[in-house]
This record gives structure tokens, sequence and C-alpha cells, in this order.
């Protein structure tokens, strides 16, 4: 049973940053509106997330560490779901595996809390105690007993920057929760959860950038646009400002990129590129779900469409000040 544990963990867990990914994501799913995520040593020495949302039943705690155990809905009428197809129920039972977990939390209505201790698979203590509403998980030695997998991992610091890069963009597709992310004991990112999308990228990216942003907002039947894109003056160097979330996920689509930059080409040079921070909300029948979610590759079942539209829209945006 452990070994195959490892083995589904090698596929879900595949470094510090996706324990993070996972647990923050369970976080909202579980209603949080505040959210702390802590690293020590780019997360492979000690991982900490704090939440504020409907915690676990005592009952519940053992169960949620199975494998395939999920209280939600399998539907896919959700995008949220859909992207997490193939991964339901494992993220918890795989982190499990291949760390030492130490899970404290309390549902409302309860008297007392429960911390719950499970290292490599293995259930080391089920106790009561008293605890704050909601739910805390602390992940030590990430990949203590394999080896190889702890082999492949960068340098620390690379994987702080990832994880970095990971929490600023859940905080930026999340504008309503409160996130706030301590690196090596220095306070790193702090979002109030106030829904204002601009002040969280003044937190992350400063002055320079939300001075010169331009509000994009549109919607067809199926569609709706909005967020913040830079003025094509102060385009970057390279792509990694061109961020993008579908219904509240970071994701990659081919055509959603060509759309953008499409549309930034016709006002900057062929080496530049857009800052951009662009929600779409589509209805999810029609995205095409059956792209590999673990890739965060999308595909839409009316590709030109989504194509005309973003460009349409983000042109409309750049022409708007710009003239
Ligand atoms: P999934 O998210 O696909 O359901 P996970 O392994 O990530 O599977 O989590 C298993 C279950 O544990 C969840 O379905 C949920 O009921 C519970 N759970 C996990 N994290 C939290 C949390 N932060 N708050 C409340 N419940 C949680
Ligand atoms: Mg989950």
């Amino acid at each position: 049973q452990y070994t195959i544990d490892k083995i589904a963990a090698g596929e879900v867990i595949e470094r510090p940053g996706s324990v993070i990914k996972e647990l923050v994501e369970n976080s909202i799913d579980a209603g949080a509106t505040a959210i702390t995520i802590e690293i020590k040593e780019g997360g492979m020495s000690f991982i900490r997330i704090t939440d504020n949302g409907c915690g676990i039943s005592k009952e519940e705690v053992p169960v949620a560490f199975l494998r395939h155990a999920t209280s939600k809905l399998q539907t896919a009428d959700d995008l949220l779901k859909i992207a997490s197809l193939g991964f339901r129920g494992e993220a918890l039972s795989s982190i499990a595996a291949v760390a030492q977990v130490e899970l404290i939390t309390k549902q409302e209505d309860a008297l007392t809390g429960t911390r719950y201790q499970i290292h490599g698979g293995k259930e080391i203590s089920n106790e009561e105690i008293g605890a704050p509403l909601g739910t805390t998980i602390v992940v030590r030695n990430l990949f203590y007993n394999t080896p190889a997998r702890k082999k492949f991992m960068k340098a620390p610091a690379t994987e702080g920057s990832y994880i970095y890069d990971l929490v600023c963009r859940m905080a930026m597709s999340h504008p309503d929760v409160s996130f706030k992310f301590i690196m090596n004991g220095t306070d790193k990112l702090f979002t109030s959860g106030n829904g204002r999308l601009k002040e969280i990228i003044y937190h992350i990216y400063g002055r320079d950038i939300t001075n010169n942003l331009l509000e994009i907002h549109a919607a067809n039947d199926q569609v709706k646009i909005t967020g913040y894109l830079a003025k094509p003056s102060i385009s970057r160097g390279n792509r990694s400002f061109e961020d993008y979330y579908v219904n509240q996920r970071y994701i990659k689509s081919n055509i959603l990129t060509k759309a953008i930059e499409d549309a930034y080409r016709t006002f900057v040079m062929v080496h530049k590129f857009p800052f951009t921070v662009i929600n779409f909300e589509i209805d999810p029948s029609l995205i095409d779900v059956n792209i590999h979610p673990a890739k965060r590759e999308l595909k839409f079942i009316n590709e030109p469409d989504m194509y005309d539209f973003t460009y349409i829209s983000v042109r409309k945006a750049l022409l708007f000040k710009e003239l």
C-alpha cells in the first residue's frame, strides 16, 4: 500500500510548489477567506498552511488522508473539478505518503479540534485538542523517504521563488481571499482580501506597473473578461508577466496567448511581451475537457470565437487610452 501511494504521490506531488498548490486549493474549496502560507528552505523542510475555512470533523480526518477520499461533488460542471480530474481525493494522501504531516483542524460547531499526525503514510497520532476554527497543515521534510526524488529538487531559493510566483497567482486570481506568504521568517506578500485586484498588483509589481494599467472589461453571452493590462509602452522582455486566469485558475492556452499578443503586436515591437492580469469567466461547457488537466493547458470548444473576442477586447482596452 505504501509503495503504490508513493508512486501516486509522484504524479501529483512533483515539488514543494505542488504541495502548496494542492493545500491552498483545499483551503479555498473550504471557503477560507484568509490563508497564511509559510515555508522554509524552499518548502523542502517546512510548509505550513493555515486557513479559516470550514475545518474537518473528527471522524473525517483519517478518511481525508485515504486515497480517493474526497468530500467534494464529482461533477464535471465546474472547471475547478475538471482541472483536478485524476487527482480527486489524492492530494492529502499523496503528500502524507512522502512527508511528515501534522494537521490541526476544528469545525465551527465542534467543541474541540483534532490533531493528527501521519508520516510516510503511517498514522502517528490522533488526538483531541483545543484549536481555532479552520485548518492548519504542516508538511515537514518533503521526500524524506524517497531520496531519488529529493535529488531532483532545485536549490531552495529556486523552489522558493517558484512558490512565490505561485502564491502571487493564487492571490491575483482570488482577490476576495486574504493571502499572507512568509518565507524563511520574512513576510513576502500580504493581500487584504478586499476584492480589489489593482491593489494586489500594486503589492506584487509596485508603482511603475500599477500607474500604467488599463482596465479591460468585456462580455458576450459566453465569456466575461475583466482585469488589467499595462500600456504597450511598458511591455516586458519575456512572457512571464503575461498572466491570465480561466474561472480563477492559472492556465495556459495557445489561443488566448496568441489573441492577447496579436492585439499587443499592433502597438509594440515584435520582441516585446505584454503585462496582463486578465480573468476569463466562461461557461465550463465551452471548455474542452479532454485536455490533460495536469498540463494546465486548456482548449475551448470554439477556438475562433475565443480568439476573436479576446483579440477585440484587448485591442479595445489598449486603444481606449492610447488614442
Ligand atoms: P480533494 O480536494 O480532491 O477532495 P484532497 O486529498 O485534496 O482531495 O482532500 C481530501 C478531503 O479533505 C477534501 O475533500 C476535504 O473534505 C478535506 N480537506 C482537505 N483540506 C481541507 C481544508 N483545508 N479545509 C477543510 N477540509 C479539507
Ligand atoms: Mg484537494
